[in-house]
């Protein structure tokens, strides 16, 4: 079986070092100097490098762990070893051999801070966040791999849900090099505002607000916790208002913001809904579309402006318009029965598949996420077009 090209650069890598000490023991050797330890060397690592060929991994981890000459010349090749099992899903193995390059006395100090820092992705990989926190904590303060480390600390207080630490952490990195993510920060702030509201804390949580705001201005999910804020405080009208501003900056919201909109209005009479909801229409095509979209998600489908606005959303979304087409007839011609049919059965469709998508990494849900559980992106997650037929819609 042919090897893969992470096993293939390593193959190298041991084979360059077994013959850097065979070469190594000649040269001692032809000026006089006796050379065995570089013959021995290169002996241990033709049978480490022999065990992996031969698909025996634990045989050759146990070589390489009992040669007791990693030095700095050859710590290199043990490094490539750590890395291959890590790359490979063998944690296990990658932290054993990164623990004994830790583990040895005569390391420079680029070396250590190396192996500190690879036993820390190890930890990480495994799950072993405190393990690797404390790590990337020493290695954060100073030293060549201080901006690498900050940001794995972020990965790990958001995967552990700390935001008070992610806040710290990420006001350590801005001050020494740019943001993976810009609107992280704010996000940390809106998660504890959300904590706080939970709690009733509304004093708390519009504090954090604050901060998310002075950190990014117009933030949108600020503005949705706003209204969910209002709404908890019995201020219908206030959150009807904050929704209604929010998807006016960031159209984008429209699917969030009318579930809430919708329970501001709860036990309001018909006139009044409708009134409110029309005031959301635009002349736009596109904006009427996604009306359509959302409201009809959000359980509006009954609504006449939904009526008005689903032949834009069949013209809109060129799969669907074409079945509409093949079985009715003309979209825009379609009576107001056969509208409201058509958006009750699409109702029941979409409630049940995937709205949401990232445009970084495409991972689908049902449900919104601020960040991607896919590839950890703040604000990539973007209501996807009806069952994905006409892909690219409603992208950013
Ligand atoms: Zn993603």
């Amino acid at each position: 079986m042919p090897a893969d090209p992470p096993s293939l650069l390593l193959i190298v890598a041991l084979f360059v070092a077994a013959a850097a000490g065979w070469l190594f023991g000649r040269y001692r050797a032809s000026a006089g100097a006796t050379p065995p330890e570089p013959n021995r060397l290169s002996e241990e690592y033709f049978r480490g490098l022999s065990f992996l060929l031969d698909e025996e991994p634990d045989k050759a981890l146990e070589v390489f762990l009992r040669m007791a000459d990693v030095d700095n010349d050859t710590v290199e090749t043990h490094f490539a070893l750590g890395n291959l099992y890590r790359r490979r899903g063998e944690v296990e193995r990658a932290i054993r051999v990164h623990e004994s390059i830790m583990a040895r006395p005569s390391l420079s100090d680029d070396h250590r801070l190396h192996a500190m820092f690879a036993l820390g992705e190890d930890y990480f990989r495994a799950g072993l966040f405190d393990r690797a926190e404390r790590l990337f904590l020493q290695l954060a303060d100073g030293g060549g791999r201080h901006v690498q480390a900050l940001r794995y600390l972020l990965r790990i207080y958001e995967q552990q849900r700390d935001w008070e630490q992610a806040i710290v952490a990420y006001r350590k990195l801005v001050a020494v090099a740019s943001a993976e993510h810009p609107t992280a920060i704010a996000h940390y702030h809106c998660e504890l505002a959300e904590q706080m509201r939970a709690k009733g804390d509304f004093t708390g949580a519009r504090e954090q607000l604050h901060h998310a705001r002075d950190a990014q201005r117009n933030f949108p999910r600020g503005a949705l916790i706003r209204a969910d804020i209002a709404l908890d405080m019995n201020q219908p009208e206030l959150a009807a208002l904050l929704c209604q501003r929010a998807v006016e900056l960031h159209p984008k919201l429209l699917t969030l913001a009318l579930p809430r909109v919708m329970r501001a209005m709860r036990g309001t009479d018909a006139v009044e809904i409708e009134r409110r909801f029309r005031a959301w229409m635009r002349p736009d095509p596109v904006a009427r579309a996604e009306l359509a979209y959302a409201a009809i998600v959000a359980g509006l489908e009954q609504e006449p402006f939904v009526r008005e606005c689903l032949p834009d959303l069949l013209r809109e979304d060129p799969t669907l318009g074409e079945i509409v087409s093949a079985t009715s007839g003309d979209p825009s011609q379609l009576t107001a029965e056969q509208c409201t049919a058509l958006a009750t059965a699409l109702g029941r469709i979409l409630r049940r598949t995937q709205r949401y998508r990232c445009v970084d990494c495409g991972f689908a849900s049902a449900a919104h996420f601020w960040q991607c559980p896919g590839c950890r992106s703040w604000d990539a997650f973007a209501p996807v077009a009806l069952l994905d037929l006409a892909p690219g819609m409603y992208r950013r």
